[in-house]
């Protein structure tokens, strides 16, 4: 998922950024809550990670400004002192959790994956290509009723090409999404990927459903191919 950091602290938005990268999150990091709040209403974030304390906007206000502007974005708001008022008070302003400082980073991580299941259950539409078909909440792809299993990033590449399915998607927009961007990748590490794609969810099914537009990017077939 596409994770915003809003911290101040910069050291700890580098050690959030760099564990959730680790776990194969892709992270933006805004230092103040101004920032933050342009950042998180463009859209495009699977969740937010807000800190409570930020100088100028704080986090109670980017929150609040956030769902006045109609964002359900799912928000973990840390909190340095955890005591109860505060804890209110960013639940009030509509966070969906907090976390009180100092916290594990294990804890982080099982939260957001918590509240990433919650929003992905109440929103994320399953997505189909022909007998292709993927959930995007519990993570799982069939085809023809068979259980494929997937790698987390071969299942992010085939969730940008079915939920863009009959578009070109490019190897920009790939290395964007599931590599965050990485420019020291080895230019072919999108090619093993949808070798090993194709290995999976086309060949022991007879399918070509991903197609290569050469210098361009790849392509699935709406009709599962
Ligand atoms: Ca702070």
């Amino acid at each position: 998922m596409r994770v915003l950091v809003v911290e101040d602290e910069r050291r700890l938005a580098q050690l959030v950024a760099r564990g959730l990268r680790e776990a194969g999150h892709a992270v933006d990091i805004c230092h103040t809550g101004s920032d933050g709040l342009l950042a998180a209403a463009a859209g495009g974030y699977d969740s937010v990670v807000l800190d409570l304390m930020l100088p100028g906007l704080d986090g109670i206000s980017v929150c609040q400004a956030l769902r006045r502007h109609g964002s359900t974005v799912p928000v973990l708001m840390l909190t340095a002192r955890g005591e109860v008022p505060d804890r209110v008070a960013g639940l009030d302003a509509g966070a969906d959790d907090y976390l009180p400082k100092p916290f594990s980073f294990d804890e982080l991580l099982a939260r957001l994956r918590a509240l990433h299941r919650r929003t992905a259950d109440a929103d994320a539409a399953e997505l189909r290509a022909g007998d292709l078909r993927l959930d995007p909440a519990r993570r799982q792809v069939f085809r023809v009723g068979t259980e494929v299993a997937l790698s987390a990033r071969e299942f992010d590449i085939l969730y940008l090409l079915m939920a863009r399915a009959g578009q070109c998607v490019t190897r920009y927009e790939i290395l964007d999404e599931v590599w965050d961007g990485e420019t020291d990748l080895r230019s072919n590490v999108i090619d093993v990927y949808i070798a090993n794609l194709r290995g999976k969810v086309d060949k022991p099914f007879g399918r070509h459903a991903i197609t290569t537009l050469r210098g361009a990017g790849y392509r699935l077939e709406p009709d599962g191919g």
